[in-house]
């Protein structure tokens, strides 16, 4: 049976697995579907218990989605930042590789919401790629 607010399998797969490689508690995933929208938005709840996306139909922003999410998530289990601050960065570069994200999509879609961070902590992580390519 198909329902709207359950997360597809390879999101709980994803999320299972991003939990497992660092040691966190899995989250709870809302998961919903974002009606004519082509970019997901997402949060992660500052208690690091759930995660939540409204998904738009691009795929690749989908899991870069998750992969954003859970990067917040894997910090406040581990007493890390709740923001956008460059120890957040430090740790996102990482993830977008290690979890097959789309960085020039990550690095794009950072650049537009959250710049203060983002280029010398992409550069620091060994990253050549420029933004809005
Ligand atoms: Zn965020």
């Amino acid at each position: 049976m198909y329902c709207d607010k359950m997360p597809p399998s390879w999101v709980t797969k994803l999320v299972q697995r991003i939990a497992d490689d660092h040691e966190c508690v899995p989250p709870y995933v809302v998961w919903a579907l974002g009606k004519k929208k082509k970019y997901s938005t997402g949060w992660a709840a500052v208690d690091g218990r759930s995660i939540g996306v409204t998904a738009g139909s691009d795929k690749v922003d989908q899991r870069y989605t998750i992969i954003h999410e859970m990067t917040h998530l894997v910090l406040m289990q581990h007493g890390g930042t709740t923001t956008h601050i460059d120890e957040f960065y430090h740790a996102l570069w990482p993830m977008v590789r290690k979890y097959r994200g789309v960085m020039q999509h990550a690095l794009n879609y950072e650049c537009e919401h959250h710049p203060k961070s983002v280029l010398h902590t992409y550069k620091a992580s060994g990253g050549r790629l420029t933004p809005g390519v």
